[in-house]
């Protein structure tokens, strides 16, 4: 962590897209360039040479990965590679999609524009994750005590016909089960898409997120119900949106949180009480 240093103090939000214990993958969120990523070392590291060779090949390899996925997704006409770090001396890589029509083609992205690029959509954060989900393993997040205990005593309630119902580890609802019954389901998730990873972010981004997951759970077709979350402590707790899904097995569950950049979600059904799913790699943190 270095003083003044841009990359250092950027805080997480709905632009990181993967991460480990070493490093982070974020959405560059360029105006020309809709698919632009970059790969950044979590230490503050001038040069590749600073790190072991350990960690370099590790680096190297995310940066492949990355570059795998936006070809897969983007199919652009070239991938462009850079390191470069002058501005900004603290490692990291830049993996860009480029179209012959794009705004710089055939200057990098930091050349003069040549052209209004065709427009093209910006690729979700949702599908990234997804996408680097499946060539990177769940992201490693740091959950420290106080983190892990706010999640055993989350509550939720949610706006089931008849309720709110409340949502609790290892308690039952009727209500629930009943909202399962009329729409013949056995099993139900709760999933938020607000502030990934624990990390706070601006109301207008988790409203857009919040939004994007509603409508990948109603295009499914599967029963939705709004829900927030109820801390324990009203005082300090965070209120989150999320949504209580009818439908979803234990693994889509976690798969669709962890496609919103969840720490965890919320499932059960059946003989099941509600139970705490990761959707990440959680390391012991102080
Ligand atoms: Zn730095």
């Amino acid at each position: 962590m270095a003083d003044n240093c841009p990359i250092c103090s950027d805080t997480p939000g709905h632009h990181w897209l993967w991460r480990d214990d070493r490093l982070r993958v974020i959405d560059a969120r360029d105006a020309d360039h809709p698919a632009f990523l970059r790969v950044i070392w979590h230490g503050h590291e001038r040069e590749m040479t600073d790190l072991s060779e350990a960690d370099r090949l590790h680096l190297m390899d995310v940066v492949w990965q990355v570059e795998r996925c936006v070809r897969e997704i983007a199919q652009p006409d070239k991938i462009n590679l850079g390191s470069l770090g002058n501005m900004v001396p603290h490692l990291h890589w830049h993996v860009i999609a480029r179209w012959q029509d794009d705004a710089h083609f055939p200057g990098s992205v930091w050349s003069a524009r040549q052209r209004d690029g065709a427009p093209r959509p910006r690729v979700p954060a949702a599908l990234w994750r997804a996408t680097l989900l499946a060539r990177l393993g769940l992201p490693t997040v740091g959950v420290s005590p106080a983190l892990a205990d706010a999640y055993a005593a989350s509550a939720y309630a949610a706006d089931v016909p008849g309720g709110p119902a409340t949502l609790r580890i290892g308690a039952a609802e009727p209500l629930l089960d009943q909202w399962l019954a009329e729409h013949g389901q056995t099993q139900w998730a709760l999933i938020s898409a607000a502030n990934p990873w624990s990390s706070r972010c601006e109301p207008d981004a988790n409203r857009a997120a919040h939004a994007a997951l509603r409508a990948l759970l109603v295009q499914r077709g599967l029963p939705v119900c709004e829900a927030v979350n109820w801390p324990e402590d009203r005082a300090s707790g965070w209120t989150e949106p999320a949504l209580l899904c009818a439908g979803l097995s234990p693994e889509e569950a976690v798969r669709i949180g962890a496609a919103f950049g969840q720490n965890a979600v919320l499932a059960g059904g059946g003989d099941r009480t509600a139970d705490l799913l990761w959707c990440v790699r959680p390391i012991s943190i102080p």
